[in-house]
């Protein structure tokens, strides 16, 4: 087995025992591999060992990955994770299939005004910052609903639920505290009317308390890829 391969098998095996803590099926929760700053041939490693969805944070440099793998488009789905300067949101509309980092209704109708007719809508995940750190993006928990209904009506996308990036925290109680936030706004957004589907939270560090408190997407880069060096 490749090293990419054992480490899959290793996060699989995190997050079937996870769900069985939390009383949840495993396969209500879905892996995404974050591959930013890895090249397209680790990417390809992670698709042979079985993984489809990928993640990614830079619009150059994925693009171009998402343009080296376009023998496998068919069977993978791509996720823009990072954050997203509105100048940039064409090359993202048109070449992924879901974002999480939708934190402003401005991002929303580029997103969908640039979205190709011929594909199916843009899944998007409204960012909230649930931490409430002045250097993170995200919308404020109090102003949460408010986007998410103006997003829900934009034509050429999907709201499919949350997503945040909580401040790092040592102990698992003090990693599910804004988890918890975040699925707790999550009910209610469901409760207000809106279809949601999707909570992604939890990374290679905080994995198992996002799925505690009801993660259906787990974002992991390092447990999978390794320890990344930055030329960004
Ligand atoms: C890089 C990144 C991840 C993966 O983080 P790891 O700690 O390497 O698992 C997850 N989510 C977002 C938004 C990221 O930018």
């Amino acid at each position: 087995m490749s090293d990419i391969a054992h480490n899959l098998a290793d996060v699989h095996a995190r997050i079937e025992r996870a769900a069985h803590a939390a009383g949840r099926d495993p396969q209500s929760v879905a892996l995404l591999a974050v591959s930013k700053t890895f090249p397209a041939d680790d990417v390809r490693a992670a698709h042979a060992a079985g993984q489809r969805a990928f993640g990614e944070n830079y619009v150059q440099e994925s693009i171009a990955k998402i343009e080296a793998l376009a023998d496998l488009r068919a069977s993978l789905e791509w996720h823009f994770i990072g954050p997203l300067q509105s100048n940039k949101t064409r090359p993202v509309a048109e070449h992924f299939d879901w974002v999480h980092s939708v934190d402003r209704l401005k991002i929303a109708q580029r997103l969908s005004e640039q979205r190709p007719d011929a594909l199916p809508p843009l899944n998007v995940l409204l960012q909230v910052n649930v931490s409430g750190e002045a250097s993170k993006s995200g919308v404020t928990p109090a102003e949460a609903a408010a986007v998410a209904h103006e997003i829900a009506a934009l034509p050429k996308l999907r709201l499919r639920g949350l997503m945040s990036i909580p401040e790092p925290a040592e102990t698992i109680e003090a990693q599910r505290a804004p988890h918890r936030v975040l699925r707790e706004l999550f009910d209610a957004l469901r409760a207000g009317g809106l279809a949601l589907d999707t909570l992604s939270m939890g990374m290679s560090a905080d994995l198992e308390a996002a799925v505690l408190e009801g993660a259906t997407i787990v974002r992991i880069g390092t447990a999978i890829f390794g320890a990344r060096q930055y030329t960004h």
